[in-house]
């Protein structure tokens, strides 16, 4: 094992639904994409990546689907959101400010840049990357919707693949 960092802890914030962490690195990002603004109700969202096998839910969060090929947790009592993940990959990420000490992260980088609101970002000098230039994410989206999708929340709403409906809660991987 080379991981010597020390495992992480996080929740909701009513308290319900609590998860333990052990991601390998202390990055996190900034997602400027439609959907997270509105998934989090927010300028933007604020995550860190780690394997989906680094994630153990000591309970578990609703999942809905926010498109075809994505779902995100959240608290069913107190609403706060927790996790975004593609169901296609070994990735997933959780939100930053769901972290005990969400401090122990340092913003790295700035994604889907393209739908940054101006007004509400200072310039902090990080790198940044758009959605439509990912050709991972690109590719998902193609698949699951046509060739012609411009991927986003315009072709999950218009398919109608939005399913925030009341859901079991999801068995943990
Ligand atoms: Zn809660
Ligand atoms: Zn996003």
């Amino acid at each position: 094992m080379t991981d010597t960092l020390d495992p992480l802890h996080g929740g909701c914030l009513c308290g319900q639904v609590r998860y333990e962490a052990r991601p390998s690195h202390r990055d996190g990002y900034y997602c400027h994409c439609r959907m997270c603004q509105l998934a989090f109700g927010n300028t933007r969202a604020a995550y860190f990546n780690l394997r989906k096998d680094e994630v153990r839910w000591l309970t578990l969060p609703r999942f809905y689907a926010s498109s075809k090929i994505a779902r995100r947790g959240f608290c069913d009592r107190c609403g706060t959101p927790l996790s975004f993940e593609f169901l296609d990959g070994e990735r997933m990420d959780l939100s930053v400010g769901s972290l005990d000490e969400p401090s122990q992260f340092r913003p790295a980088e700035h994604f889907s840049i393209e739908t940054r609101i101006d007004a509400w970002h200072a310039d902090d000098g990080l790198p940044g990357q758009r959605l439509d230039s990912n050709q991972r994410i690109g590719g998902l989206w193609r698949a699951a919707y046509g060739d012609k999708v411009v991927p986003g929340l315009q072709a999950a709403r218009e398919a109608a693949t939005i399913d925030a409906s009341p859901s079991p809660h999801t068995k943990a991987p």
